[in-house]
């Protein structure tokens, strides 16, 4: 600040991690790391190689893939325009322009620059600068006959009369404006659409089939926050792509998550599953769900919500937890009642295939998946300490979602993992990981022992010891509090003594017991005990 310019200081704004969000800290991260180390040990057992995908992506595909009318899309995304590239922005206006002169050599004029713009902008698309919407595609493909035929008039080929000059010129200037030159993007909310789409995208039906992926990252959805419910969380999410839908694909899938919950020796684990059947038999039963539901004895007695899905979403009434509810819910018609042969026999495998991995469910008839595309196999694990957030794992069959995509008919089957939730319950039951303590401090005096505190310090990082060493010297006694407060095991101290002897003090916190050793031998010692 300029001298004499006293100006009131303003108190700076304190900032907070926006709702819904949070930092992970240590030790709690360490956690984090050794659940996803042992996604990554399991996974690969099974096959799966891991796929990093990118954190927004197109609206439309989240749009298409978990349905518009869904909460999650029409509510919970986070969706923002990108910003439109300056130079397509101009040609926007050049399309836009005012038309002051039919005479042919402004008409030529102004041809030409129509030809570049529009080679400009189908390259531009072509690239992906230009957003490949249908509305776009759709733009650009009836610019080019409005083009073409201004061509044709400027080269006397076939003439237009005024009147048609300015109908043509006004189209243009409406595809201009209309042009969508920026796209709606999102964050992501789940990672299947994402999967889908780079299973298309780099052409994944050309690899052996099945394709087996997964992906651990970052979900936003704009939820009311709660314990085990976020508004950035993650996911551990693993798909099934191509090849057969036989059953025990969906059994082995179903057999990962419990091997690894069983890693991590997750507690009060329960999964449940289903069969929700398939475009051919489902529709049969959410007619006559819809009837039931509909009946005035039965609808009065149902909340809003479940009054409202009767409408828009008749299975997800059975998902409801209002206490009210719950009796007349039992007694509606069952799903298994109504399955068609195929998808009853391949429910039957399931359970079987899955009794012959050893994988213990129970069969839960309101296990339901809202959106069409899911099929057949629904799935659910459940774990303790959770509170009324106890899902831990959601996944199911899809075989519809890539063809939905603009893929080719393809298989699929996949699940989510709850990582906050599943950490959550790892340390309710007391999974976490203890306070890290450094392995060794070490307390030096001096400046010759400066340096050799240095050279012991990168020896004993390279052995893999977890090292603090005080960047200004500091008395004995303060650096011995130090080392306590820090959890260190050990404290190296160095001191003018200890360097000129080439004997090394080291001294064990948890006792308090102290012993001499050679440099060399320091470090058998410690390795030994560590
Ligand atoms: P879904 O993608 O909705 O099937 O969810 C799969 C799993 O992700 C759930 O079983 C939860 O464990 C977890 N999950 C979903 N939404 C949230 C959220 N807002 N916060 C934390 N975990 C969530």
């Amino acid at each position: 600040m300029s001298e004499g310019t006293a100006k009131k200081e303003e108190k700076p704004r304190k900032f907070q991690a926006i709702r819904g969000t949070r930092d992970l800290l240590p030790p709690e991260t360490a956690l984090w790391n050794r659940v996803e180390q042992t996604a990554h040990e399991v996974f690969a057992t099974f096959g799966f190689g891991e796929i990093r995908l990118p954190i927004f992506e197109a609206t439309d595909l989240f749009a298409r893939a978990v349905g518009g009318d869904t909460d999650i899309v029409s509510k919970e995304m986070y969706s923002f325009e990108d910003r439109p590239d300056a130079r397509l922005e101009r040609y926007k206006h050049i399309l836009d322009f005012e038309t002051t002169s039919f005479e042919m050599n402004a008409i030529r004029a102004q041809v030409h620059d129509l030809q570049i713009v529009l080679s400009d902008l189908r390259a531009a698309s072509r690239q992906g600068d230009v957003p490949d919407t249908t509305a776009n595609q759709r733009n650009l493909e009836n610019l080019g006959i409005l083009i073409g035929e201004l061509v044709g008039h400027s080269a006397g080929e076939k003439r237009l009369s005024e009147a048609d000059l300015a109908r043509k010129l006004a189209a243009i200037q409406r595809i201009g404006r209309d042009l969508e030159l920026a796209e709606r993007v999102s964050l992501r909310p789940e990672a299947t659409a994402s999967v889908c789409r780079a299973y298309i995208e780099n052409g994944m039906q050309q690899l052996p089939q099945p394709v087996k992926l997964y992906t651990i990252g970052p979900m936003f959805r704009r939820e009311r926050p709660q314990k085990g419910r976020y508004r950035q969380f993650y996911q551990i999410d693993a798909e099934v792509l191509g090849g057969s839908d036989a059953p025990a694909i969906d059994a082995e899938v179903i057999e990962m998550v419990m091997t690894f919950f069983d890693r991590l020796e997750l507690q009060g684990v329960q999964l449940d599953i289903n069969s929700i059947g398939c475009k051919d038999c489902r529709p049969e039963y959410v007619k006559l769900l819809k009837a039931e539901l509909s009946k005035p004895e039965i609808m009065e007695r149902l909340g809003p919500d479940s009054q409202r899905r009767i409408e828009t979403n008749p299975l997800r009434v059975l998902d409801s937890k209002v206490k009210e509810e719950q009796p007349i819910i039992e007694k509606l018609p069952r799903i298994a009642n109504h399955l068609c042969e195929e998808c009853a026999t391949h429910y039957a495998a399931v359970k079987h295939e899955l009794e012959m991995r050893g994988v213990f469910f129970r069969e839960n008839w309101r296990l339901v998946r809202g959106l069409d595309y899911y099929m057949r196999t629904t799935f659910e694990f459940t774990a303790q300490g959770l509170g009324s957030q106890n899902a831990v794992c959601g996944g199911g069959r899809y075989d519809g979602l890539v063809e939905l995509l603009g893929g080719p008919p393809t298989k699929g089957i996949g699940f989510a993992i709850g990582e906050d939730r599943l950490i959550l319950s790892l340390q309710e039951s007391g999974k976490g990981p203890a306070q890290q303590g450094r392995d060794v401090y070490i307390a030096w005096m001096g400046e010759r022992a400066h340096a050799t505190a240095i050279r012991a310090a990168k020896d004993l990082r390279k052995a893999g010891f977890s090292v603090e060493l005080p960047p200004v010297e500091q008395k004995f006694g303060k650096a011995l509090g130090q080392a306590d407060k820090l959890g260190a095991k050990y404290a190296l101290i160095l001191g003018d003594n200890e360097v000129a002897e080439g004997l090394w003090t080291l001294k064990t916190l948890a006792d308090g017991s102290q012993a001499k050793y050679t440099e060399p031998d320091l470090l058998v010692h410690l390795k030994r005990q560590l």
